[in-house]
């Protein structure tokens, strides 16, 4: 395995972890060791190798701050030495397992090096009564016994164990940081790989080194790495053509939704889209994105398990995006006016007809703030008297065009803002909170 072959042996190769490694420098310089250690966070990111080079710094010959020296005897015989007891919590839970051998190994003196190095990975995993085996060797160990504990899950380890150890949390490692790994490592297995794939695989790994070179490793079996590979590989492509799809549904952009639809099916079925996209869903829903979503949960209900060709999931996502770009098109033209408002430049439309020609100069008259000096001077009236038969006009033609309940500030316009006119949303949220339900018995995103 990759990850194993380029596993790090001293801090320099580390990656990532910068105030980590300036704390255990110290430590390594010093030789001062703490006798229980808990590496917590992020999955993939060195825990375990930190542990192992803490271990092997700890028992060789010749230390520096940046660990063993890998020379000596102690730092060759150490990965399989008596003295290195080494467990994966996540397949040995029980109480057995840290009897058999991790009690046990610390009742004896080191045999081959200068100590003992107990390292547990997926600490978390062990079972109530484990861990109160384990407590006593944490709290009291012998001496000449350092014990590394590690986890991907700090709140599952219980408080008596945490607050004996030295406690340094691992975050995921910065994607230039793993793009430079990946391509390093490339290099070193000859490795042909175009830097897109490079920064798609560090984008993917998020943070996980381990991940990142497993991705290489895979990737690299059937000669040069190239990023639609690993997408492909990865199933990344289908998820960016699901986030396209559902972006394309908020922006009734049928271009974008029909182009993730083609994306997502040249590797997989219409009903795998169909799961996918409920499975977004429901992201998006919980997230509370302000989107009304029902009309999509609805039509990708009314076709879910049967089965059907690219076609109708097409037509199925043009008829919701219908409905949708309508509210769209409302919300376009409440900030197109609200903007027009604010500038004291009142934009007509083509479906409402509604502005006079003496709306503008009117509103810049107001002493609306964004009108610039040149602008009024060229109008060439900037009166404080209002208008009424004017504002009226204006609150008329806008309840004309559809919106009601248009009000303007009464502060005096010199001194405050004029405040943009209030269009309530009043349909647009109506719509949202209660659309209109196409496909009885799918009213609710949770009916699915
Ligand atoms: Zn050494």
């Amino acid at each position: 395995m990759l990850y194993n072959e380029d596993r790090p042996l001293s801090l320099d190769e580390l990656r990532g972890h910068e105030i980590n490694k300036q704390i255990f420098r110290s430590q390594l310089k010093n030789q001062k060791f703490g006798h229980a250690y808990l590496f917590a966070g992020h999955h993939g990111s060195g825990k375990t190798t930190v542990a192992r080079i803490f271990g092997r710094a700890a028992v060789c010959e010749h230390p520096t701050e940046n660990g063993p020296c890998m020379e000596c005897e102690a730092c060759k015989r150490f990965g399989s030495s008596i003295d290195f007891v080494e467990i994966d919590a996540a397949s040995n839970t029980g109480v057995d397992a840290i009897r058999d051998k991790v009690i046990e190994a610390v009742k004896y003196k080191p045999a081959e090096l200068k100590k003992k190095i107990i390292l547990i990975d997926e600490v978390h995993m062990l079972s109530t009564s484990a861990f109160n085996a384990l407590l006593k060797t944490v709290e009291e160990p012998p001496e000449n016994v350092i014990i590394f504990l590690c986890t991907t899950e700090l709140n599952k380890v219980p408080k008596t164990i945490v607050s004996r150890c030295q406690k340094f949390i691992f975050e995921g490692i910065p994607q230039n940081e793993i793009e430079d790994g990946v391509f390093d490592s490339a290099k070193k297995h000859g490795i042909d790989i175009e830097p897109d794939a490079v920064r798609l695989i560090a984008k993917i790994a998020d943070g996980s080194m381990r991940d990142a070179l497993s991705l290489l490793e895979q990737a690299s079996s059937s000669g040069t790495v190239t990023e639609s590979m690993v997408a492909e590989m990865t199933g990344y492509g289908s998820a960016i053509a699901v986030e396209s799809i559902l972006d394309g549904y908020v922006n009734a952009d049928y271009d974008l939704m029909f182009q993730g639809v083609e994306e997502f099916l040249r590797t997989s079925s219409v009903n795998t889209l169909i799961e996918a996209l409920m499975e977004k869903l429901i992201d998006r829903i919980v997230t509370h994105d302000g989107v009304d979503y029902i009309p999509l949960v609805n039509g990708l209900s009314e076709i879910k398990g049967k089965n059907v060709s690219q076609a109708a999931i097409k037509v199925v996502l043009y008829k919701v995006g219908c409905e949708e770009s309508k509210i769209a098109a409302l919300e376009k033209r409440v900030s197109e006016l609200e903007e027009a408002l604010k500038n004291g430049v009142v934009i007509s439309s083509d479906s409402a007809e509604v502005v006079t020609e003496d709306v503008p100069s009117k509103v810049a008259n107001e002493g609306v703030n964004d009108v610039s000096g040149a602008e009024s001077e060229a109008k060439g009236t900037n009166t404080p008297d209002k208008d009424e038969r004017s504002e009226d006009e204006l609150l008329e033609a806008l309840n004309a065009a559809g919106f009601s309940d248009v009000t303007v500030a009464e502060e005096n316009p010199f001194e405050e803002p004029v405040e943009v006119p209030v269009v309530k949303e009043e349909k647009v949220v109506e719509k949202k909170k209660e659309p209109e339900t196409k496909f009885p018995g799918f009213s609710s995103p949770w009916d699915w």
